[in-house]
């Protein structure tokens, strides 16, 4: 996978993992505007696309909603395991 930038907020940053994990595809938006870069599932399914915003609001509320989206389409059924160790790690605030 080619390199990208990592997003200034950790929990955005993590949601961007976690949907890349789960086969998400990571398409920058280049210098345009507000959009950090877009996430896309695979499958190409049009509502399963959420741009993420370079400076959100509300990092939590936005992290969760990607979260949220990408449990809604996982091509791999093994994720759920390898994701709970994940969170564990990710209550080290
Ligand atoms: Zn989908």
């Amino acid at each position: 996978m080619a390199k990208r930038p990592k997003h200034t907020n950790k929990h955005i940053a993590a949601a961007i993992d976690y949907a890349l994990k789960n086969g998400w595809k990571y398409i920058e938006t280049g210098k345009s505007a507000h959009a950090f870069c877009i996430l896309r599932c695979i499958s190409g399914h049009g509502e399963h696309s959420i741009s993420v915003s370079s400076t959100p609001r509300n990092p939590e509320n936005d992290a969760k909603k990607i979260l949220k989206l990408v449990k809604k389409c996982t091509p791999s059924e093994n994720v759920e395991e390898s994701e709970k160790e994940e969170n564990e790690n990710e209550t080290n605030e």
